[in-house]
């Protein structure tokens, strides 16, 4: 069976949004005999996340009222490496999406660990063809989804439909494809967001 781990490493130093000192986790571990503890403060928004509709809608939904019958099923993840700048309607134009499907976006924002102030990601027409499709859910490998557009289009786009988002994913080294995912964010309560393990697996072994 083919596992893909498609999940950013958490660590002091990894890639945060703008590379804001504040948003790195800190880990704090504390030893006493042979016991040792860790604690750790960090961003809900930290990696590779599942956002919730409160993090761009007041009074939104939270994290813990997405199903995970939403987040463990079948996606469909589409090249884009090509793609600079904003992903456009026209680029999913000639890509097999349909209603219900779960799409991940792997674009050149995989292939550094770095932050990159120029990352590529959903434009808002592309967020309006979305929604008219009908998907289920869009997980992109920015951390962002949009990059801080002013009044945040696509979040809001694709939250008003219900539709998922997944950032921060790592797909340097899967092709695309169909496979099943298993996304489990934490099962925190209340929070606008939660960072998330996800797992791909091949299609045909599932
Ligand atoms: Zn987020």
């Amino acid at each position: 069976m083919k596992i893909y781990d498609v999940s950013a490493t958490i660590y002091n130093g990894m890639a945060v949004y703008k590379n804001k000192e504040e948003k790195q986790p800190v880990y704090n571990t504390v030893q006493s005999g042979h016991v040792t503890e860790t604690r750790i403060d960090m961003d809900c928004h930290t990696g590779t996340h599942v956002d919730a509709p409160l993090h761009m809608i007041p009074g939104g939904h939270t994290i813990e009222t997405l199903p995970l019958e939403n987040l463990v099923r079948d996606c469909k993840l589409i090249d884009l490496t090509h793609v600079e700048g904003a992903i456009t309607a026209n680029d999913l134009s000639d890509k097999d999406i349909q209603e219900n499907d779960f799409v991940l976006f792997k674009t050149r924002n995989s292939m550094s660990e770095e932050f990159d102030f120029d990352f590529v990601f959903v434009g808002k027409c592309a967020a309006e063809h979305l929604a008219a499709l009908n998907v289920a859910g869009v997980g992109v490998d920015g951390l962002g989804i949009e990059r801080s557009q002013e009044n945040h289009p696509t979040h809001k786009t694709l939250f008003e439909k219900g539709i998922i988002i997944i950032e921060g994913l790592r797909l340097k080294d899967v092709s695309e494809g169909c496979y099943f995912m298993m996304a489990a964010p934490l099962k925190l309560t209340g929070t606008d967001a939660s960072p998330a393990r996800i797992i791909l697996l091949d299609a045909d072994i599932k």
